[in-house]
This record gives C-alpha cells, sequence and structure tokens, in this order.
C-alpha cells in the first residue's frame, strides 16, 4: 500500500461521484491496495473512460 499516497488523497466520505471516481482513478495508478469497486467500473464504461491499469 502507498501509504504516502493516501496520507495526500484522503476521499472525503461526501465526496460527490466525480470526485469518488477521479480519486478511484489516481488511487488505481498510484496505490491499487485494493480493488475499485464495482459501481465505479460501471460508471467509467458508462462514460467511455479506460481502466486504470493496476501497477504493485
Ligand atoms: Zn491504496
Amino acid at each position: 500500500m502507498n501509504k504516502e499516497w493516501h496520507d495526500g488523497h484522503r476521499l472525503d466520505p461526501k465526496a460527490n461521484l466525480d470526485q469518488r471516481i477521479a480519486w478511484h482513478v489516481e488511487h488505481a495508478t498510484a496505490c491499487g491496495c485494493r480493488d475499485m469497486p464495482e459501481s465505479i467500473k460501471r460508471e467509467l464504461a458508462a462514460r467511455n473512460l479506460p481502466l486504470p491499469e493496476r501497477r504493485h
């Protein structure tokens, strides 16, 4: 887990969907300690955005 990234990128529990998507896209490329939720993957597909490559 990329603790530094997490310390600098806290996801606000009240974040809207756009913010959650942006967070998860960044997270998947910077850290990837957990899978992107299916709901976020579906939202990316609905917006024609590519799934980010997971990096470990
Ligand atoms: Zn992480």
